[in-house]
């Protein structure tokens, strides 16, 4: 059974025991992350993810999907471009450095959770969203008005 409604919290330790999964949509614009790096935030992303536990390595884990198109200045000739950006993630939640350095040697990207055990959605996808920009974006050739002539 998927949930369509996002939790803006995330409890990985009773979501995995639960065996969630959620699929929706996530505006751009609350992603505090994105502020300053996108020539318009208006677009949403589609995020799915899944809570389980990997029983052999006894890691709660978040697998799942991230998809969004955004629009980023090309590089060349300074227009805006659009880029499909579409992920995996595999996070397992980390409470402490090393904690977070035993999680990446089995495999996952470590996330920090607060206090609390809790996740923020919107830093979560945020983050991920960051690290999928291309470092130099830019139009395909043919498509870049930098070369009509
Ligand atoms: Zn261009």
């Amino acid at each position: 059974m998927i949930d369509t409604t996002l939790p803006m919290i995330i409890y990985p330790q009773r979501f995995a025991k639960e065996r969630r999964q959620f699929e929706g949509y996530l505006p751009l614009a609350s992603l505090n992350a994105l502020d300053g790096l996108l020539v318009d935030n208006g677009g949403e992303a589609l995020v799915s993810l899944q809570f389980d536990v990997d029983r052999t390595q006894n890691r709660i884990i978040i697998t799942g999907q991230l998809q969004a198109e955004i629009l980023l200045c090309c590089q060349r000739c300074l227009e805006p471009c659009c880029f499909a950006l579409k992920t995996t993630v595999q996070w397992s939640p980390a409470a402490d450095e090393d904690d977070a350095a035993l999680i990446d040697l089995q495999g996952y990207a470590p996330v920090m959770v607060g206090e609390d055990g809790a996740l923020h959605l919107s830093e979560l996808i945020g983050a991920e969203i960051v690290l999928n920009i291309p470092i130099v974006p830019a139009h395909n050739v043919n498509e870049c008005s930098f070369n009509i002539n």
